[in-house]
C-alpha cells in the first residue's frame, strides 16, 4: 500500500525533520464577506457569529476590527502578545505530544492578508522569528489580498517557506453566488497564478457537496485547481452547523448534504485526478458537538478516515 502524497510528507523531505503547523487566531481580523465590503452574513455555511477569533486574548480586542483601508491599527502590540502567546503555547504542546521539531506558523481564522500591510508585516516577521519556524502559511481570500502584500510575500520566499492558502471551493459561478461567496471564479484562478509568479507555494481549499453541484462539477473544480498550479489540496465535505444560512436552507429543505458514499466515489476520483506533485493536507472535514446538523457521518473523524482508507484500498494507496 502506497502512502498518498501528503503535506506532512513534504515537509519531511524538504527540511528532514518532522514539521508541524501552528495554527494561530489573531483577534482584529475580520472577513470582507462579513464585514459588508464585499457582502454581510459571510458565506452560506459559514457560522461567524462572534465575528472575532475566539482565543483566551480576544476578550479585549472585541469590536475592534481591522480591513485594507485601516490607516491606524491600536492593538498591533496586544495582537503581537497574542501571536507569543499562542504560538508558545501550542509549539509546546506539538513538541511533548507529537515530536515536533520545525513549525509553520498558519494564520487560520478569517482572512489573514485583510488588514493594513504595516499590520501584516509586523505579525508576519514576528512569526519568522520565533525558534524552529521554518515559514508561514497564510489563509486568505483571493479578493483581499494586495499587489503590496503579494511582492512582499514574494521577497519572503527567498529566505523561508511562505505558503498562501486560497478557498477556491468551487469554478462555477452560480455555485459562489449560492453561497454568497463574494467573489467569482476568475478572481481565484488569477491570484493563485500571480501568487505561483511571486514564488509563493499555494494551497487550495476544495468543497465537495455544494448546492446544486454534481459529481462532474466537483471533479471539474478539482481538474482547474490543479491546471492553476496549486501545490497542495484540502479536500472537504460541505456539512451544516447552526446558525448559519445554511442551516436556515437545510431546515426549508433546499439543501440536502452530500452522502459519505457519493463524497468517498468524488474524493476518490479527484485524488487518482492530482498530478502526483501536489501534497494531500486534509482529506475531510467534520465537527463532533452540538453545532453540527447534518451530515451526521461527518461528527466521527476517525470513522471517516477508516471509510476513506478502505475506499483508497482498490487504489494500492494509503492516507
Ligand atoms: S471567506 Fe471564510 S471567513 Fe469569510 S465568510 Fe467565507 S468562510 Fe467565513
Amino acid at each position: 500500500m502506497q502512502q498518498i502524497y501528503t503535506y506532512g510528507q513534504y515537509l519531511k523531505d524538504k527540511f528532514g525533520s518532522k514539521v508541524y503547523k501552528v495554527g494561530i487566531n489573531i483577534s482584529g481580523f475580520t472577513c470582507p464577506n462579513i464585514d459588508g465590503t464585499v457582502a454581510k452574513g459571510g458565506c452560506t455555511f459559514c457560522e461567524n457569529d462572534s465575528f472575532s477569533a475566539s482565543t483566551n486574548q480576544v476578550q479585549t480586542l472585541k469590536g475592534f476590527h481591522l480591513n485594507l483601508n485601516s490607516t491606524t491599527d491600536p492593538y498591533l502590540d496586544k495582537q503581537l502578545q497574542q501571536l507569543s502567546l499562542q504560538f508558545d503555547a501550542i509549539s509546546k504542546r506539538q513538541k511533548q505530544e507529537y515530536g515536533a521539531q520545525k513549525f509553520i506558523v498558519y494564520f487560520q481564522s478569517f482572512t489573514n492578508t485583510y488588514a493594513p500591510f504595516e499590520t501584516l508585516k509586523a505579525l508576519y516577521e514576528k512569526a519568522l522569528s520565533f525558534p524552529d519556524v521554518v515559514g508561514l502559511s497564510i489563509g486568505t481570500r483571493s479578493d483581499s489580498i494586495t499587489d503590496e502584500t503579494l511582492a512582499y510575500l514574494g521577497e519572503l520566499t527567498k529566505k523561508h517557506e511562505i505558503w498562501i492558502e486560497f478557498g477556491i471551493q468551487s469554478v462555477y459561478d452560480a455555485t459562489l453566488e449560492r453561497i454568497n461567496r463574494g467573489h467569482d471564479a476568475a478572481n481565484v484562478k488569477e491570484w493563485i497564478i500571480k501568487s505561483k509568479k511571486a514564488g509563493l507555494n499555494v494551497c487550495g481549499h476544495l468543497i465537495f457537496g455544494l448546492p446544486g453541484e454534481d459529481t462532474q462539477m466537483m471533479l471539474e473544480t478539482a481538474k482547474q485547481a490543479y491546471e492553476w498550479g496549486i501545490d497542495s489540496v484540502k479536500y472537504h465535505p460541505l456539512y451544516v452547523v447552526k446558525r448559519t444560512a445554511l442551516a436556515n436552507e437545510f431546515s426549508r429543505g433546499e439543501f440536502t448534504p452530500i452522502s459519505e458514499e457519493e463524497y468517498l466515489d468524488v474524493l476518490m476520483q479527484a485524488i487518482k485526478m492530482k498530478p502526483d506533485s501536489v501534497s494531500v493536507q486534509r482529506v475531510t472535514a467534520g465537527i463532533n458537538n452540538d453545532s453540527l446538523l447534518a451530515p451526521d457521518w461527518c461528527r466521527d473523524k476517525n470513522r471517516q478516515i477508516k471509510n476513506i482508507n478502505k475506499a483508497l484500498s482498490p487504489l494500492g494507496l494509503k492516507y
